[in-house]
């Protein structure tokens, strides 16, 4: 596969690259041995957990007849992601989880491995299984280079449809290549995933931010349809004094800056503190102990069974030093030039069934502290587009097409759902593709469309 893209965009140096991939690839004898081990379940469960539908016992069955390129291709089918969602999914809480071994006790099948084999395969390879359709004249913009966009647009593509995805990004590929954990998959992996992607006809224009670079406006009048897959905003503000003082930081800023700028460094941080129980908190504090950072402590309002990180990741994060500070909530970043700590009070839960927050402060040392207690949500910026209606920061949308208030408008991905992994944004970028497919062939001319959705 061409690796033109990946030389172009991403620098070599990154801070990245020091830490390993901790699930390292099967070789061919262990995903024979694995695949070996299925019972191609009839109404297997696992594929039911599968928001991409991917015909698992299928994939499985042909990695076990050596037919590594038919199992991609199963795969690939499904989910044009499969490549990345082999490696970040969270299979213990989706296919892996709902394994019959697991039911059993026993190990479950190593999905998430097998189908890492298969994708590197057909990438290795150099396997192409997919071509763009014969051209419809139809051109479809969308908004964001994340999953959902790539997965829609290489739909629509397929069909026929002209496609151009634009990014405000030096770099496409959403969260895959500037949010997930290294330890999980690296920029340059999520880069050859949008060159699989490219490699259709799908156009990319990267360093155009749509609001700023092209209007909506521009784009309704130019493109037969318009697909949002924008994601989720900055990291929220904690909103206490200090959180403006060099070395407290937003996480999903940080991590993007760690895996995609050069010369990015910790600075000879020794003590860091991660406010926040999600998984972006867990992948945060636990990149910073791979990264050599010697104490890593995440602060949290509540209690372990509160948080909404998974349980798996947190037990990884604590087998790897992570120390966590529960029932505490942060009152104040301290220091004067630079942040020296964390000022937190304690909390509990009253006999009223709510969190209080008590008049006992203490002080935890860090040298970075790091905000992960969410993202806020792009309103402002859909804010301009007649017709779409937004409810708790969330477009909303057609549950079977993935169409908006306004008709001409479409949406997957976290924007619509509020922030979920990238295989239910492959899911519903692939929606939306289908619920444009099906409004174009029923809509006239641009001018003549009017659609109401319930
Ligand atoms: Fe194989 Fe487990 Fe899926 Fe059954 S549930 S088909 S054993 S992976």
């Amino acid at each position: 596969m061409s690796d033109t893209l990946l030389k172009a965009d991403l620098p070599t140096q990154r801070l990245e690259t020091a830490i390993p991939d901790l699930k390292p690839a099967l070789t061919r004898d262990q995903a024979l041995a694995e695949a070996n081990r299925c019972l191609y379940c009839y109404d297997a469960p696992c594929v039911v957990a599968c928001p991409t539908d991917i015909n698992i016992p299928q994939f499985i069955k042909r990695i076990s007849d050596d037919n590594v390129r038919g199992a991609a291709h199963t795969i690939l089918e499904s989910n044009i992601l499969g490549h990345s969602c082999a490696r970040v999914c969270p299979v213990e809480v989706l296919c892996a989880g709902s394994c019959v071994y697991a039911e059993k006790g026993e190990p479950p099948i190593m999905i998430g491995k097998l189908q890492r084999y298969a994708t590197e395969y057909a990438y290795d390879h150099d396997i192409q299984f997919f071509q763009a359709g014969p051209a419809t004249g139809k051109r479809i913009a969308l908004v964001g280079g994340g999953p959902a966009s790539l997965a829609a647009a290489h739909e629509l593509r397929k069909a026929g449809h002209e496609t151009v995805i634009f990014e405000g990004r030096s770099v496409p590929g959403g969260l895959n290549t500037t949010g997930v954990a290294p330890y999980k998959y690296h920029a340059e992996d999520a880069l050859k995933e949008v060159a699989y992607v490219q490699a259709i006809g799908v156009e990319i224009r990267t360093n155009t931010l749509v609001g700023r670079d092209v209007s909506f406006e521009q784009l309704a009048s130019e493109y037969d349809a318009v697909f949002l897959g924008v994601g989720l905003g900055p990291d929220s503000r904690l909103g206490i004094p200090g959180e403006d003082l060099p070395g407290c930081v937003g996480a999903v800023d940080w991590i993007e800056r760690m895996k995609t700028e050069a010369g990015f460094t910790l600075n000879h941080v020794k003590k860091a503190i991660v406010i926040g129980g999600g998984n972006t908190a867990i992948d945060a504090a636990r990149e910073l102990k791979h990264l050599g950072v010697e104490a890593v402590t995440m602060v949290y309002r509540r209690g372990e069974t509160e948080m909404s990180g998974y349980a798996h990741e947190l037990a990884w994060a604590r087998q790897e030093g992570v120390a966590i500070c529960y029932w505490a909530a942060p009152a104040a970043v301290e220091g004067h030039t630079h942040v020296t700590g964390l000022r937190c009070a304690r909390t509990q839960v009253g006999d009223d069934g709510k969190l209080h927050v008590l008049n006992e402060e203490f002080v935890l040392e860090a040298d970075l502290v790091v905000r992960a207690t969410g993202q806020e949500k792009l309103t402002a910026l859909l804010s301009g587009v007649p017709g779409l209606q937004i409810e708790r920061g969330r477009l909303v949308v057609d549950a079977e097409t993935g169409q908006t208030g306004n008709a001409k408008y479409f949406a997957g991905g976290d924007c619509a759902n509020g922030g979920k992994e990238v295989v239910n944004a492959a899911a519903e970028g692939k929606r939306a593709a289908r619920g444009i497919n099906s409004y174009l062939r029923h809509s006239g001319s641009p001018s003549e469309i009017s659609v109401t959705i319930k």
